[in-house]
């Protein structure tokens, strides 16, 4: 059967390529002798421009860059990574890649022409591609403004030339690493479009120029250059406005981000947007003396110095259980605040007490409310983490009933809840006690997990059933500060004593081995 047996040989020449590629990564040219790759011999010689020959710093950043990888598509992905992240400028048309690389930055046919040079260096074939596209005239325009620059700078060409590249994994893939991703991000900011539009042909073809070596194709182009006079000012001057550009693409990223910082004990805040969420927000943090003979009042001041910080506009608030530690100052904070407030009836009994009826989103287990447009809570139905001699502490509701002040004790413990909060399209879960209903969390994977230190080594699951179950991408171990101690800026935090937190780390990177410990101090503020 004819067909078979040459899709078996097409098969094979394949699997030589792929191997070929390999073995000269730690033996270059030593693959003499596979007659498949004849033709591919020209696109991993050196030239001038492409100058991996007489530079050992490109095979040796190659090198470096792909350490671990398994294959060519790893590797390419890596240096392709590698290139693309180098800043956009625009520059001389023949520049040797060995120039590209000291200086860390280039145009399209310098930042392709390093590409190919490393890729080269490790014996993966690659190919320039040259062709027309149309002029990038929102750029232009932005660049050059109404000033000597666009004079300087004349009219936008009708046409211009673009350079990228091809390189070979089993088949030719094009690629095109001239813009850094920040600098994309800028454009996107201002609405310039990324797309590159090729110039076509009558028959709506682009006729790409294949080369091998592209450095007389760059000499002669560099020759036509328009400009002439004053030219690496005019450089200097267009690649500063590109770093205007990358800056509002910084802005860009910072507003798509969420900044979230830990405030002690089950205190996080997520702010995004200009929003911010509090959940379990506790400042007024009363002595050890307090704690234990006396009733209870929020400190107004710690609230008040503390809101006045806040990164973004107090947005919601949520609330996992009534403990004094997580319920606490939620009266006080409530005061001068109208947007969405949620918890348990144990919560709205304590917001009753203080004269504030009617003002929960009463949840007894897995609702899920809107906060504002973007954002959402799930509340999944949890359990209490068995802290005290084994036990959950003061379990049962707070009733209305009772009269404040409360002491710490009567700050009864409430529905537990484990919040999902759905923000900047990323979930997070706030595991605000080390505890879990495994049935709850049907499809509760989470990009950050707030995981509660104390009391973690007597729920054997939550360490390592808990963390297969929600998946997270990243943990934050929170909850273990000593809350009947001030926090103040600069000052070690006194932490909870007996919590073997170093085990716990360990616990966690042999159940979750993907995931991302990030290990915060109260008030420090990381961003996802
Ligand atoms: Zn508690």
């Amino acid at each position: 059967m004819p067909l078979t047996v040459k899709g078996k040989l097409l098969k094979v020449s394949v699997v030589a390529l792929r191997t070929f590629g390999e073995i000269s990564n730690w033996r270059f040219g030593q693959a003499k002798g596979m007659q498949d790759n004849q033709e591919h011999l020209h696109f991993l010689k050196p030239s001038e421009l492409c100058d991996f020959d007489r530079t050992p710093s490109i095979r040796a950043k190659a090198l470096e860059l792909t350490s671990g990888c398994h294959n060519n598509d790893e590797r390419f992905q890596r240096i392709f990574d590698f290139v693309k992240e180098l800043h956009y400028g625009l520059d001389d048309w023949d520049t040797p890649a060995s120039r590209t690389l000291a200086r860390g930055w280039g145009m399209c046919s310098g930042k392709t022409n390093l590409l190919v040079a490393m890729l080269r260096s490790l014996g993966i074939p690659a190919r320039y591609r040259v062709f027309r596209i149309k002029p990038e005239i929102a750029l232009w325009h932005w660049i050059s403004g109404n000033d000597e620059l666009a004079r300087l700078l004349g009219d936008a060409p009708l046409e211009q030339d673009h350079v990228d590249c091809e390189v070979w994994l089993g088949e030719w893939r094009p690629c095109d690493p001239s813009r850094d991703s920040l600098f994309e991000r800028g454009l996107m900011s201002l609405g310039i479009p990324l797309e590159r539009i090729p110039v076509t042909d009558d028959a709506g073809r682009v006729p790409y120029l294949i080369l091998a070596s592209f450095d007389q194709w760059a000499k002669a182009r560099q020759e036509r250059r328009r400009l002439r006079e004053k030219r690496n000012e005019i450089f200097a001057r267009v690649n500063e406005r590109f770093w205007r550009i990358r800056s509002l693409g910084l802005d860009e990223i910072s507003r798509t981000m969420v900044h979230v910082r830990w405030t002690g004990a089950a205190g996080v805040e997520l702010t995004h947007g200009g929003r911010t969420i509090l959940i379990d927000p506790y400042h007024s943090r009363p002595g050890k003396l307090e704690l234990a003979f006396m009733p209870l009042n929020p400190r107004p001041r710690a609230i008040r110095r503390y809101l006045n910080m806040l990164p973004g506009k107090l947005s919601a608030i949520i609330v996992g259980h009534t403990h004094f530690d997580h319920a606490l100052d939620i009266p006080e904070f409530v005061k001068d605040f109208d947007g969405p407030l949620v918890g348990s009836s144990s919560l709205d009994a304590l917001m009753q007490m203080s004269g504030i009826s009617n003002r929960v989103n009463v949840c007894s287990g897995g609702e899920r409310v809107e906060l504002f447009e973007g954002a959402a809570v799930t509340m999944i139905r949890s359990r209490h983490g068995l802290v005290a001699f084994g036990r959950v502490p003061y379990p049962g509701e707070i009733e209305p009933s009772m009269r404040l002040p409360l002491r710490a004790s009567q700050y009864r413990l409430g529905t537990v809840f484990m919040p999902r909060i759905e923000l900047g399209g990323k979930v997070f879960l706030h595991a605000g006690s080390a505890n879990f209903i495994e049935s709850e969390l049907n499809g509760c994977d989470c990009d950050v997990l707030f995981m509660c230190v104390p009391g973690w080594k007597r729920v054997p699951g939550y360490s390592t059933r808990f963390l297969k179950i929600v998946k997270p991408k990243i943990i934050i171990p929170f909850h273990f500060d000593d809350f009947s101690t001030p926090l103040k800026a600069g000052k070690k935090t006194h932490n909870l004593p007996f919590q073997d937190i170093s085990r716990l780390l360990r616990r966690i990177l042999e159940n979750a081995p993907d995931a991302e410990i990030r290990l915060l101090q109260p008030f420090e503020s990381t961003v996802f």
